[in-house]
């Protein structure tokens, strides 16, 4: 038998969580941004599942070209364009559509001799201050690439960088300076990320670009998925694989830091921080053994986990949920000091990802 862990990727989730999306933003195109191996779900499962968006978006030209080669015909974005004159022949070949946020990007393509045009995405930092051109170098670098050949139209875009707090204020200043920068154009443009989509109507625009909502976790600090009828993708399961009963004073785990504080059975699950299980995951986060929610107890290691099971009813072989439908994986981020963008990205080459086909 194989190491019971595996990511379990439900097919329904996705396409549920797609159509959040278009009833959240009815009169955009969604743009599904299947960065980073599909935010950890694995990229082939996550495009052929969301095979009806309008378009997707990655950062690497490698993702790029494998999800052209995998079928994919609709728009494909680069976030972060392209690095070098060399990538700019492969945009050709494959037919990907860049960001453009540099003078460095401008030049690149001024240079080299495209015989096929593309769509760019001219990218405005609206105060982020990341990628993207100032507002007042807008219109001199819109007029260099309408007139560049190897440009066929030219779209705009911003991104936020507050949008998780809807209380925040900044998120409306950068929808103020990109109306005000585009005022007078009629490009087509992509401002909201998955906060964006839910909190901010007033900037859904031509596109959309839909990152952690696809997968089920909440784009807010202070909502939860489900609040926002969203479906959680990945449910990470695994197995118990070991049990002990532990007396009081006694310890659990590397450095020997985590004492019983009565007699209890210690329960040990197969999955850690090899396998993407953060590392910094505190005494007291969250795991559902047969159902029932346990505390982690000692340190995390590489291949395994512990948890308390006094009062929990579990045998060798009980199953394992270290977060999915029934346990959020925003949940065990908190525990964790993270978000759970971070805990999916995490989850290692080495834990299987299987598609589920069953409905919701
Ligand atoms: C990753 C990314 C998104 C998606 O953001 P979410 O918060 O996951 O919805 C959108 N736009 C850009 C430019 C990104 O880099």
């Amino acid at each position: 038998m194989s190491r019971p862990l595996r990511a379990e990727i439900r097919v329904a989730a996705l396409r549920h969580n797609l159509q959040r999306v278009r009833e959240s933003a009815p009169s955009s195109r969604v743009i599904a941004v299947v960065k980073a191996n599909g935010y950890g779900h694995g990229m082939q499962i996550v495009s052929h599942a969301l095979n009806d968006a309008d378009a997707f978006a990655v950062a690497s030209i490698d993702e790029a070209i494998n999800l052209r080669e995998s079928g994919i015909h609709q728009p494909i974005l680069l976030l972060e364009g392209y690095f070098d004159a060399a990538d700019l022949l492969l945009l050709q070949a494959y037919s990907l559509q860049p960001v453009i946020h540099s003078t460095h990007q401008l030049e690149l393509l001024e240079q080299a001799k495209i015989t096929y045009p593309f769509d760019v995405w001219l990218k405005i930092d609206t105060g982020m201050n990341r990628l993207g051109f100032r507002p007042s170098e807008f219109t001199p670098v819109c007029t260099r690439l309408q007139e560049n050949d190897a440009v066929q139209n030219v779209h705009a875009m911003t991104h936020f960088a507050c949008a998780d707090d809807r209380s925040d204020s900044m998120t409306a200043k950068q929808i103020e300076c990109f109306d005000q920068t585009l005022a007078n154009t009629s490009l087509a443009c992509t401002l909201a990320n998955s906060a964006g989509i839910l909190g901010h109507p007033d900037s859904h625009r031509d596109w959309v670009r839909p990152g952690i909502m696809l997968y089920g976790a909440s784009p807010f600090m202070d909502a939860d998925a489900g609040s926002q009828n969203l479906c959680a993708v990945m449910n990470l399961k695994s197995e118990l694989i070991a049990t002990h009963d532990v007396a009081a004073g006694e310890s659990v785990g590397y450095g020997a830091d985590w004492i019983c504080d009565n007699d209890m059975r210690v329960g040990v699950i197969a999955g850690g921080y090899g396998d993407g299980y953060p590392r910094h995951a505190h005494a007291g986060t969250p795991v559902l053994v047969n159902g029932q929610r346990v505390p982690l107890i000692g340190r995390v290691s590489m291949d395994m986990i512990t948890v308390d099971l006094s009062g929990c009813d579990a045998e060798v072989g009980a199953p394992v949920l270290l977060w999915g439908d029934e346990l959020p994986a925003d949940e065990v981020a908190l525990h964790a000091e993270t978000i759970a963008y971070e805990l999916f990205c995490n989850v290692a080459p080495r834990v299987p990802r299987i598609e589920i086909k069953d409905e919701l």
